[in-house]
């Protein structure tokens, strides 16, 4: 996977994405003493990023592959739902409980089917290889995949014209799937780029496998950011290495910190963030962040329940114990 093959990728999914923008924030910016630019994502079709990567990957199926099968976070299933449906295809999901409920509707609106399987992501994961070897069903998973990296890489392209400059980008970081697109995408056009990833305290596999040298198992819990939670794959064959090439530093925050990165997002910027697309935001406002030029935020999704999203907006600083006990029943375990 190179720039390359972003360029490529960006020709394939021009028409069925929205191309993001960048508006600069004042609150952000003055905070930072630099220029901070949000990079509204959020507002892409199906709510996150995640269609770039799916429908770069569906456009380069097989002809007469009969459909697909994944297993999700949410915002991939939802992504690659639609992505199939655009092309008249079969589209299996393979959901953890973990995933919230709003997320879960979302996909089964689209039309695709959802399987719920375990408490994990790894335990979804496995039901859809299964499914893709059983039924034919091309395999697509959300972050570990050249294609789906390199659908991913067009923001990085995008956020590339719009602040040439820049002088760091704060990537979320789950399974690296985005984090590897955008800086390929960014540093070979700008190699002094600072790509730094922000994922949450709680369950980091990548920060952690980043330690340890290779990719670990981390336990899962639940995180106002969920969209960020689950392992990398303890056979994860591309986005690992590309992450460990190119990244400058990692932040993890804190619950309370994840909060007040959507509420400012709300009562400042006026955007509804999920969690997972608010850590960037987040990580500034902890005071976590040093650039001497500007300071590309993507924000990568809003599907947040909007239930959750209201009792933050009124002060809560976290996951209640009724919200987690939903979506996560034995998450004592
Ligand atoms: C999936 C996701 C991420 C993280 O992407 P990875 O490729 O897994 O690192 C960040 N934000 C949102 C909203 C997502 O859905």
């Amino acid at each position: 996977m190179s720039a390359t093959d972003i360029l490529a990728a960006r020709r394939r999914v021009a028409r069925d994405i929205r191309r993001s923008f960048a508006a600069p924030s004042a609150a952000l910016s003055e905070r930072m003493g630099a220029p901070v630019w949000l990079v509204h994502e959020h507002q892409q079709i199906t709510g996150a990023f995640k269609l770039r990567g799916a429908t770069n990957a569906v456009a380069r199926l097989r002809p007469g592959t009969p459909g697909v099968a994944t297993a999700s976070t949410g915002n991939h299933g939802r992504a690659l739902a639609h992505a199939a449906r655009a092309r008249g295809l079969r589209a299996v999901v393979c959901l953890s409980r973990l995933v919230p409920e709003n997320k879960r509707a979302a996909v089964r609106a689209i039309g695709a089917e959802v399987r719920l399987v375990g408490h994990s992501q790894d335990d979804a994961q496995v039901e859809a290889e299964r499914l893709a070897a059983e039924e034919g069903l091309a395999l697509i998973p959300p972050f570990d995949h050249p294609d789906v990296i390199a659908g991913q890489g067009t923001l990085g392209l995008e956020m590339a014209e719009d602040v040439p400059d820049a002088a760091a980008v704060l990537i979320p970081l789950s399974g690296g799937g985005l984090f590897a697109g955008v800086a390929t995408a960014m540093k070979a056009l700008n190699p002094r780029l600072r790509a730094i990833g922000v994922s949450m305290a709680r369950g980091a596999a990548m920060s952690e496998s980043l330690r340890a040298g290779r990719p670990v198992a981390v336990t899962e819990a639940p995180s106002l950011a969920d969209s960020l939670g689950g392992g990398i794959g303890l056979d994860n064959r591309h986005s690992f290495s590309v992450v460990q090439d190119l990244i400058d530093d990692v932040v993890l925050l804190s619950e309370p910190e994840i909060a007040a990165g959507i509420r400012h997002l709300y009562a400042e910027e006026r955007q509804i963030v999920e969690g997972g697309g608010a850590v960037g935001v987040a990580a500034i406002l902890a005071g976590r962040i040093a650039a001497r030029g500007p300071v590309l935020v993507p924000l990568t999704g809003s599907n947040i329940d909007m239930g959750l999203h209201a009792s933050i907006i009124a002060g809560q600083d976290g996951l209640q114990s009724t919200e987690a006990a939903e979506t996560c029943p034995q998450s004592a375990s």
